[in-house]
């Protein structure tokens, strides 16, 4: 799912059917609140003993559900936080909208969360701690501030976990997105403009499996040790495949190379200087024939796009992700059933990505900088 452009950069695109950034779900929220509320509620055990189980038990209740308007706000702040994101190039307007936001939040959190605690200890009855209005309405607007910039960052960290920023103590830095494989990259960019990116074919299984490569880690390895597209497909062409894939090779001279690989097999090699879109379907005749009668039109229609970003007017590099944002050809799949994780535009000459987290025709680009090389 990715196309090519010698001046426009590099498109890259990750799909699967599930929904964008895959947040904490109500229970694992729960969970995380109520471990919350027991520590809390612990910490004041440290120095003064309770006088019975029932006032144990009552305190360890009332800490607990004081935390839980947050299970209903954390999932409202995340969306806050997607809509206004930091790490983005308006990290400051957006902070600062984040803040503004936090006050009402705030405001109408605090008493909640003061009457949650009250209305437990009141039932248990064992000497209700007076709460002076002052401290009903406003004495836990700290702790719900605390709350929001905690869910804020929680809505960060998991938009954009895969994304990461590698500086190895030997090879070469990269950034690339991670897609939750240990060790592995779907794409990225190195410190030389070199650009890879993996792309899953279905196709038969192979009838014997002989040792291999991870395909995730294929990325990484060509990204931590070559400078070229060209050393690239040497290095991918030389190690042993465990599953069929498509790759994307490109670097900051123009080359463009794809792969198609098949386990045992060579890899199939096909290059343009011009435009190298690569989908999820083998075009080489030699493998077609393994994907069997596998459903092929989609990919097909997308790489037909992804190729007629070479006839677009404009800058390369919103020409490159208006082409990706678009829905008409499917490129964009976010719909019911089916997400776009995230989506990137790359421009090699001056090592920058840029990437959407989440769907790319409704998310912000945030970009990327590499450090330059020193060219040896
Ligand atoms: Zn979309």
């Amino acid at each position: 799912m990715s196309a090519a452009r010698q001046s426009a950069g590099l498109a890259g695109l990750q799909q699967e059917s599930r929904a964008g950034p895959r947040y904490p779900g109500l229970g694992l929220i729960t969970l995380i609140l109520t471990a919350t509320g027991i520590l809390s509620c612990l910490r004041h055990f440290v120095y003064r003993q309770p006088q019975s189980a029932l006032e144990m038990a009552a305190a360890m209740t009332a800490c607990t559900v004081f935390f839980y308007p947050w299970i209903a706000l954390t999932p409202l702040v995340f969306r806050l936080e997607q809509r206004f994101p930091l790490g983005s190039q308006r990290w400051l307007r957006n902070a600062l909208v984040l803040a503004l936001l936090s006050i009402p939040v705030s405001v109408l959190a605090a008493p909640v969360m003061s009457a949650l605690y009250w209305a437990v200890m009141a039932a248990a009855d064992i000497g209700v701690p007076y709460l002076k209005p002052k401290v009903f309405w406003l004495g836990h607007f700290f702790s719900a501030q605390v709350l929001f910039w905690c869910s804020v960052a929680g809505g960060y960290t998991v938009r954009t976990r895969h994304l990461l920023i590698t500086a190895p103590a030997q090879g070469y830095a990269h950034l690339g997105m991670n897609g939750g494989l240990v060790g592995g990259r779907y794409d990225g960019l190195n410190q030389h403009g070199l650009f890879v990116s993996l792309h899953k074919v279905m196709a038969d299984r192979p009838l014997s499996h002989a040792p291999g490569v991870p395909y995730h880690l294929l990325p990484r390895l060509a990204l931590q040790t070559c400078r070229t597209a060209t050393e690239a497909a040497d290095l991918m062409s030389h190690l042993p495949h465990l599953a069929s894939f498509n790759y994307l090779l490109a670097d900051a001279s123009g080359q463009m190379i794809a792969l198609e690989c098949y386990p045992g097999r060579k890899p199939e090699r096909r290059e343009s200087d011009e435009v190298l879109a690569v989908t999820n379907h083998y075009t080489s005749p030699m493998l077609a024939p393994l994907q069997g009668a596998r459903p092929k039109h989609d990919s097909q229609r997308r790489m037909a796009a992804l190729e007629s970003i070479h006839d677009r007017w404009g800058d390369g590099w919103y020409a490159t992700f208006d082409a990706l944002a678009d829905h008409d050809s499917g490129v964009c799949s976010h719909r019911e059933f089916g997400a776009t994780l995230w989506a990137g535009v790359f421009d090699l000459g001056a090592k920058r990505a840029g990437y959407t987290f989440g769907a790319p025709c409704r998310n912000e680009v945030i970009n990327y900088q590499l450090a330059m090389s020193n060219e040896q």
